[in-house]
């Protein structure tokens, strides 16, 4: 049977369905959280769909997360959406539910859940929501609510189409979205716009990011220097491809100070495979967007070494 004939036979067993993403949500995370709810609710209207994780002012556009009981979660079907990790899936208590879903397009390091659909060519998390409601169009139908969000989430992930993620396919899922009731050019309107703050700490990315002869760069941005700005951490996520629009930069990584005094790096890359060098440091992620967390300025000097040595060599 094919793998999305079994995830919606599942959730026509269960009366509630509860579906969670990943902590520090993106509107991917989102959008397919959210996109997937509208499906459900919208082709069965009698069923209980929950969202969990922390709710974001800055992502009330795309919806709110719900209160939900320990006792609903007895009886529940969990999904967990575009999530590769476990320790990074927002709410623990994804593993109380009946039974376990992952639907992904992260590659698959860390397998869980008892089915799994995972798909690291997909450009997004959305995208394969999409293809479950294609597979299943004759007895599915998706709200408008649900296509502006799984347009939103693939926007969202394919940095406004032009990551090479981008597949025909995904083209093809955006057009078909694009049919629905709402506005296209809305969603990407409001996915690219940013505010004051965050406009003088691009500023200051374009400034003061080092740039190595290889084509590496990088920019450690402290809690000292953050302050000033007055922004959370969550705003850092857009100026983390600011590096790239440079000609030269190939790889880079943008250190964001914790409060504890740990930095996460958010590593992206136009080329080089960048997540095995991640994983090293206890991360991963794609090949061209990863993530780890170092402990202290030392470690973040070695892992510029190592990824000058990594760009170089991909020269
Ligand atoms: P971010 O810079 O947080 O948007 O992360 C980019 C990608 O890297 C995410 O989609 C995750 O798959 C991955 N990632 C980020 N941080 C970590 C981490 N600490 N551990 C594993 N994967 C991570």
């Amino acid at each position: 049977m094919a793998i999305q004939d079994q995830i919606l036979n599942e959730i026509k067993k269960f009366k509630t369905i509860i579906i969670h993403r990943h902590k520090r949500p993106d509107p991917d995370a989102i959008g397919s959280q959210m996109g997937l709810a509208q499906l459900i609710k919208g082709s069965f209207p009698d069923k209980t769909v929950l969202c969990a994780g922390k709710q974001y002012e800055s992502f009330a556009w795309l919806g709110t997360t719900d209160e939900i009981t320990d006792e609903q979660y007895k009886d529940a079907l969990v999904i967990v959406v575009d999530t590769a990790n476990q320790p990074r899936v927002d709410d623990e208590r994804y593993t109380t539910g009946k039974e376990l879903i992952k639907i992904d397009h992260h590659p698959n390091d860390d397998q869980f859940g008892d089915i799994m659909w995972v798909e690291p060519e997909s450009s997004s998390t959305s995208e394969l929501i999409y293809d479950f409601f294609d597979a299943n169009k004759d007895q599915l139908t998706l709200p408008a609510e649900g296509a502006r969000l799984l347009y939103a989430g693939i926007v969202g992930d394919t940095g406004r189409f032009m990551y090479p993620s981008t597949s025909p396919h995904t083209l093809e899922v955006a057009s078909k979205l694009a049919t629905y009731d709402f506005s296209t050019s809305e969603v990407n309107k409001i996915e690219d716009e940013i505010d004051i703050p965050l406009a003088r700490l691009s500023a200051y990315v374009y400034e003061n990011l080092n740039i190595l002869d290889s084509g590496a760069a990088y920019l450690v941005l402290s809690n000292k220097v953050l302050e000033p700005f007055k922004l959370g951490d969550e705003s850092t996520s857009a100026v983390v491809p600011l590096p790239g629009k440079i000609k030269q930069v190939v790889s880079w990584a943008i250190f964001v100070e914790q409060k504890d005094g740990s930095f996460r790096i958010r590593l992206r890359s136009k080329g080089p495979e960048i997540n095995e060098l991640a994983k090293q440091y206890g991360g991963g992620g794609h090949p061209l967007a990863s993530g780890a967390v170092v402990e202290d300025e030392d470690h973040i000097k070695d892992f510029v070494k190592d990824l000058n040595d990594l760009v170089a060599k991909n020269k």
